[in-house]
Formats: structure tokens, C-alpha cells, sequence
């Protein structure tokens, strides 16, 4: 087994690269900065600090210096001279997290007080203001072009700013990175001999070919596919065991606002892999099998900002596994859940078609439906509707 590579072009990581001034303007603000770093530098992006006097008393630039590898800017006679040497303050964006009255005061009356308020004042591009918490957006600064999304504070969960920060990156650019699952895993027992399921990959892969069709870069993590074509211009990741469709998904999730976990993960492998097959030595023969992690439940806990969408086989589509579809939207922190029923002759695995029932987390459904029904459909049009769905979701979340 090898394992997963990750091969991934520019364009299939928008956010890699970028360059962020991130101004921290009050102290309290500090504690709640350091996390939204850490997520912003895990998707590749560089974090520029700027600390005001008012920072710089709940902390020393040196802690964000380890952090970011770039020394924070602090001196506002380093940075006038900088600017005065006409070296232009650029980036891809600049956030403000804990903008009090008196900073925003400052950079609306053209009197800078400090180093955020010169490098404010200085920079020309897209703005993010999130005031202090107790404080209000300054209507002076939004008429000068600084976004404010409101009611968004500092003392915001860090995922709900590091979601402000990603929209505004992402402002402009129409395509939204899918990170798609597809096929069975397989679990070996021996070199020749694996557990496995039916699936066939057929409806992930019809995800990643219409997130493709949509102009979205699309990357697919997928077992064993017994003959699936790869749709031109899908990434592929190929794993074979749950663990390491786990170990795929977890290194690169970051590049990615939207989870479809089409694949079919076995809950359980052998406990022990034997090195060499197996002899038919016994009339019977026992296999003991522990479970496999659960690769949305572990993402659950990582990334609070990620949409993701589930699949669950019930064993039907009654009221009974609307009921368990609906516990795992619930455990799994989904954004709706397809629940299928491949046992029915229109929803086989392997097959064409699909009769699916969307159920809805009604937090995401807004104020459409708790539960779409949907007639049987080539898995084609079914991957196309379920991406859409994802990506409506995504937008609603981030407010565009
Ligand atoms: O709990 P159950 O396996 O029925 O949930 C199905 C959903 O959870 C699917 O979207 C599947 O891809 C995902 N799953 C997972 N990790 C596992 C098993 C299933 O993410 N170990």
C-alpha cells in the first residue's frame, strides 16, 4: 500500500500563497487572534501581524514572530520610513480584528496614532474591520471601503473570523475547491484477501464531474474504483484502507470549504494483518475486527467552518431510516445527509440511477424544505443537485 500523494496544482489551492496584513488592535483581541492564525497559516497563507500599544500590553512580538516567522510590525518610524522610501503597503488583504472606536477614530480623521493606524492608512486593497468586542462597526471606515460584517465582534468564535477572512479572499473568484470521497475502502486480512462493500464509486465520481462541469477545481479521494473513468481535469488521491482515506482527507481538508463524503468506509478492519496468506489449516476460523475512526466525526472537531455532507444507508427510505439519517446529521454535524437505499432495483450499487431522500440539518435548510424527496435520477443529475445544494450552503454561510 502506498501512501496517499498530494499532487495539487496553484489552482486548486486559491487561498495558498495569499498574503494577509492582520492588524490586532486592542489586547483583549490577542488571545483571540492566535487561533484564527493558526487556521490562516494551515491553509498556506502568510500572516503579516501588526500590534497597536494597546496589543503590545497583553503580549511581546515575540510569540507571533515564532508563529508567523515574520516579525511583527510595531514601529511606526520603521514603517513611515518604508513608506516615505515609496515601498507600498500590498497584500491580498488586510483584517483588523479588535478595531476599537479610538483606532478607527484615527484612520477616518487621517491622524494615524500608531503602526496599525499609518499601515491602515497606507494600504490599498480589500479591508476587513472586526471591531472590539462591546465595540460597533465605524461607518467612517466602511465609507472608506473596510468591510464589516456585523454582528461579527472579536470575541466571535476564531472559525466565525477566519470564515469572514476566507469570503473576502475568495471574493471575486467564482470557483469553490470541492473535496470529494468516493468508492468501498478495503481492509486487508492478509496480502491476497481484503473486506470491502458494493460501492462503486459511481456517484462520487458524479460529484467531482459536475463540480468539474461548474468550473470548480475538484479533488477526489478515492478507493479502489473497479473501472469508474476519472473524469479529465479530477484530481485524484487514491487510498485503499479507511485509515488512510482518513490520512488523504485530514492533509489537505484546509484547501477545501466543502466536504462530500460520497465513499463507502468500512467501519471495521482485521485486527491484525498477517505478512503472509493465510493456510487453510482448520475447519473454522475466527476474524477479530476493531473499528475504523470516522473520518467526519474527526473532522467535526478541526474545522467548525467546513460544510460537509453525509451518506447514509438505513436499510431503506421509511420513516425508520429517516430517523437514523437524521441522528447522523446530528452526530456528524452535517449539512444535509442523501440517504439511499442501494438494495432497491433503481438505486443498485454499480448502477446508473438513484432514488435518494435529502434530509436537512435545519440550521442549513433556512426556509426550504426539511426533506426533499427526489425521483429516481441518473446519478449524473443527482451529483449535479447535490453539489449545488453544498454550494448554496456554503455562500449562505459565508453571507454572499
Ligand atoms: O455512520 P455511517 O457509516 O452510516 O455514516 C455514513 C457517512 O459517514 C458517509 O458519508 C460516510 O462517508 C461517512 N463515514 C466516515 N467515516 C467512517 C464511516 C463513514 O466519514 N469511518
Amino acid at each position: 500500500m502506498t501512501a496517499p500523494k498530494k499532487t495539487k496544482t496553484e489552482a486548486q489551492r486559491p487561498l495558498r500563497g495569499r498574503r494577509i496584513l492582520l492588524g490586532i488592535g486592542d489586547g483583549p483581541s490577542v488571545p483571540a487572534v492566535w487561533p484564527v492564525i493558526q487556521d490562516l497559516l494551515g491553509m498556506g497563507i502568510t500572516v503579516q501581524a501588526i500590534l497597536t500599544p494597546e496589543a503590545l500590553r497583553w503580549t511581546t512580538p515575540e510569540p507571533f514572530r515564532v508563529l508567523t516567522g515574520l516579525a511583527p510590525w510595531v514601529a511606526p518610524e520603521a514603517l513611515l520610513a518604508g513608506i516615505k522610501k515609496g515601498v507600498p503597503l500590498q497584500a491580498d488583504l488586510m483584517a483588523v480584528v479588535g478595531g476599537t472606536a479610538e483606532l478607527c477614530l484615527s484612520v477616518v480623521e487621517k491622524a494615524p496614532q500608531n503602526a496599525l493606524s499609518i499601515a491602515m492608512l497606507s494600504y490599498q486593497g480589500p479591508g476587513l474591520v472586526i471591531p472590539a468586542a462591546g465595540s460597533t462597526a465605524s461607518v467612517g471606515l466602511q465609507q472608506m471601503g473596510w468591510e464589516s460584517p456585523e454582528p461579527l465582534t472579536a470575541d466571535a468564535p476564531a472559525h466565525e473570523i477566519v470564515a469572514a477572512v476566507v469570503r473576502l479572499l475568495l471574493k471575486g473568484s467564482p470557483a469553490c475547491p470541492i473535496l470529494v470521497t468516493a468508492g468501498p475502502t478495503r481492509e486487508p486480512i492478509d496480502p491476497v484477501r481484503y473486506l470491502s462493500n458494493r460501492s462503486s464509486g459511481r456517484m462520487g465520481y458524479a460529484i467531482a464531474e459536475a463540480a468539474r462541469n461548474l468550473g470548480h477545481p475538484v479533488t477526489l479521494v478515492s478507493g479502489p474504483d473497479e473501472g469508474v473513468a476519472l473524469p479529465p481535469g479530477v484530481e485524484r488521491i487514491r487510498i485503499e484502507t479507511a485509515e488512510e482515506m482518513l490520512k488523504a482527507v485530514i492533509s489537505c481538508h484546509r484547501d477545501f470549504p466543502i466536504l462530500i463524503m460520497a465513499a463507502a468506509v468500512a467501519d471495521y478492519r482485521p485486527r491484525a494483518v498477517s505478512a503472509t496468506k493465510i493456510r487453510r489449516d482448520r475447519e473454522a476460523r475466527e476474524l477479530e475486527l476493531v473499528a475504523n475512526p470516522d473520518i467526519l466525526l474527526t473532522l467535526r472537531g478541526e474545522r467548525e467552518d467546513l460544510v460537509t455532507v453525509g451518506f447514509a444507508i438505513e436499510g431503506g427510505l421509511d420513516e425508520t431510516a429517516l430517523q437514523g439519517a437524521q441522528r447522523k446529521l446530528e452526530t456528524k454535524g452535517l449539512a444535509f445527509v442523501v440517504l439511499n437505499d442501494p438494495q432497491r432495483p433503481d438505486s443498485a450499487f454499480g448502477g446508473g440511477t438513484s432514488r435518494v431522500r435529502i434530509v436537512w440539518n435545519p440550521a442549513d435548510a433556512e426556509s426550504g424544505p426539511i426533506l426533499e424527496e427526489m425521483p429516481v435520477l441518473p446519478k449524473v443529475d443527482l451529483g449535479r443537485l447535490i453539489l449545488e445544494r453544498a454550494i448554496a450552503v456554503w455562500k449562505r454561510r459565508s453571507g454572499m
